[in-house]
């Protein structure tokens, strides 16, 4: 990157915000992913929209990539600078500006916590739903920029819903603000629900009108315990047939459950089969009757062992069993390939059985959790050692899983996006039209390709592997 830009960062910037330091700038080559990409030239910070549309119309005219962050949680790659360039850091963009409690609504910049904003609004009496396992500290931008879902999907759906505008500066550094505060609104295309989603490809988010609903009246956790996970998904299925929409269904396979064991000694855990987790919410004394028919479901399709939580200590004991899974996993192999696939709901129990047949197949171990209420199983499988052959071998059957989904009517990503890691397996699920499509949207809003290139649409459409 040539030094006329740096010097074009420091006038917008200043000397503080802008890191051009070797020993800052390595601190961006990675994100929770564990992929490394290039070394950037170096890492703006900008506190205002003015300032990110300065710097992308500085970049834009150098043909120097930009690659969006919030907090790097993401698990595909999608902040990971793969050509050299700009890492625009929008953490310090992280102030609610409004919250309209009579409307409804919340205006954030994109650097806020996920975290902070449902706590902030609960203590209104209001709702922020989406909620990532990461929320203490991935970023409302990243959460709209992947389309993020989390734990109470089921129910309320990812953060598409409650996306209602958004400010987003364009590739040249044009600022635009798309969608309406309005309730409802059908003038002209959805152009908010073509940027939500889009990975930091298409523009950058500088302020973002969310959706905020009324606070349930009343929470109750259900813990189960399976013999098998298909019991599971069938009991899952039951709920939704019985008129009951969990908040929440979590199941963590017998491979998870052995390692969150290791890592977090708790009798809730069983010494063999899955353990689940079911939330209804509502009014309180309909929940209570919810939660007693989640507790005969589960019986009913088999559970050994269902236990409402008694109060709000034990509630958040099975919740911290839940979250210890990501970091637990590593007890297993050092190396994980984490994959988000969606299925309908009724292939859940086959969808499971296949990645267990395709481990066994391939000699490699599989662990599976997830938000099974909404269809989305985790599949992680685990290496021993960062091996070359291992890897080819881990590649082939995660193909093979992405198959399958695909052949179920599911997906290759409910909610992590494809990213570095997933971008070479899209000829699995898009047709060439449609990926064809995606590439003259894309070119049309970034024609010099300077929005988070080497991601998804920029390695072409791979043929069906
Ligand atoms: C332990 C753990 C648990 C997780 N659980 C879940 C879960 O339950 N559900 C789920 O969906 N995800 C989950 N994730 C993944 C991750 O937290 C989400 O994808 C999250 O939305 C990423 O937010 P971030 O702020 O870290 O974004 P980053 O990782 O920094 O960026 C993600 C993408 O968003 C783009 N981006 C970031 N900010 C902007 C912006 N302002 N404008 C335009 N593009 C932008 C980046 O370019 C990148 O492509 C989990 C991750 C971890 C580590």
């Amino acid at each position: 990157m040539n030094t006329s830009i740096i010097n074009q960062l420091r006038e917008i910037l200043g000397n503080e915000n802008l890191f051009d330091s070797i020993e800052k700038r390595i601190a961006y080559v990675s994100d929770a992913s564990r992929l490394t990409g290039s070394i950037p030239d170096a890492v703006a910070r900008p506190t205002t929209t003015d300032q990110v549309s300065r710097i992308l119309r500085a970049a834009n005219s150098a043909r120097t990539p930009v690659y969006s962050r919030g907090a790097g949680s993401g698990l595909t790659g999608g902040a990971v600078p793969v050509r050299g360039g700009i890492v625009l850091d929008l953490e310090l963009m992280n102030k609610i500006l409004a919250i309209d409690v009579d409307n409804m609504t919340a205006l954030v910049q994109p650097g806020v916590v996920t975290a902070d904003l449902q706590q902030r609004v609960q203590r209104l009496g209001l709702f922020y739903p989406p909620d990532p396992a990461s929320s203490d500290f991935c970023t409302i931008g990243g959460n709209v920029a992947e389309n993020s879902g989390g734990l109470r999907g089921a129910k309320y759906g990812s953060t598409r819903e409650y996306v209602m505008a958004l400010e987003v500066v364009l590739a040249d550094g044009e600022i635009i603000r798309i969608g309406s505060g309005a309730p409802k609104s059908v003038t002209g295309y959805d152009l908010v629900r073509l940027f939500v989603g889009s990975e930091g490809t298409l523009g950058v988010f500088t302020e973002i009108l969310l959706r905020l609903i009324p606070l349930p009246e009343h929470v109750e956790t259900v813990l189960a315990n399976f013999p098998k996970a298909a019991q599971a998904a069938a009991a899952v299925c039951a709920m939704f047939a019985n008129r009951i929409t969990p908040r929440a269904a979590e199941l963590m396979d017998e491979g998870a459950v052995e390692c969150v064991r290791r890592y977090k000694a708790s009798s809730a855990l069983p010494a063999s089969g899955v353990f689940c987790l079911f939330e209804v919410d509502g009014p309180r004394p309909a929940t209570i009757g919810d939660a007693d028919r989640v507790v005969e479901i589960c019986k009913s399709n088999g559970a050994t062992l269902v236990k409402k939580a008694a109060n709000d200590q034990e509630r958040e004991h099975y919740w911290q069993l839940r979250r210890a899974i990501s970091p637990a996993l590593y007890t297993l192999g050092r190396v994980k390939l984490n994959e988000d696939i969606c299925v309908p709901r009724t292939r859940l129990a086959e969808m499971l059985d296949k990645t267990q047949e395709i481990g066994r197949r391939c000699l490699l171990r599989i662990v599976n959790f997830g938000h099974i209420g909404d269809g989305s199983i985790h599949v992680n499988v685990m290496l021993e050692r960062d091996d070359e052959e291992l890897s080819r071998k881990a590649e082939q059957a995660v193909a093979e899983i992405f198959a399958a989904a695909v052949s179920m009517g599911g997906t290759l990503s409910s909610e992590h996006g494809i990213g570095l890691t997933k971008a070479r397996f899209l000829g699995i699920e898009l047709p060439e039209k449609e990926f064809s499509l995606m590439a003259r949207i894309k070119n049309l809003l970034d024609p010099n390709g300077i929005l988070n290139p080497g991601k998804f649409l920029d390695v072409g459409r791979p043929e069906k592997p």
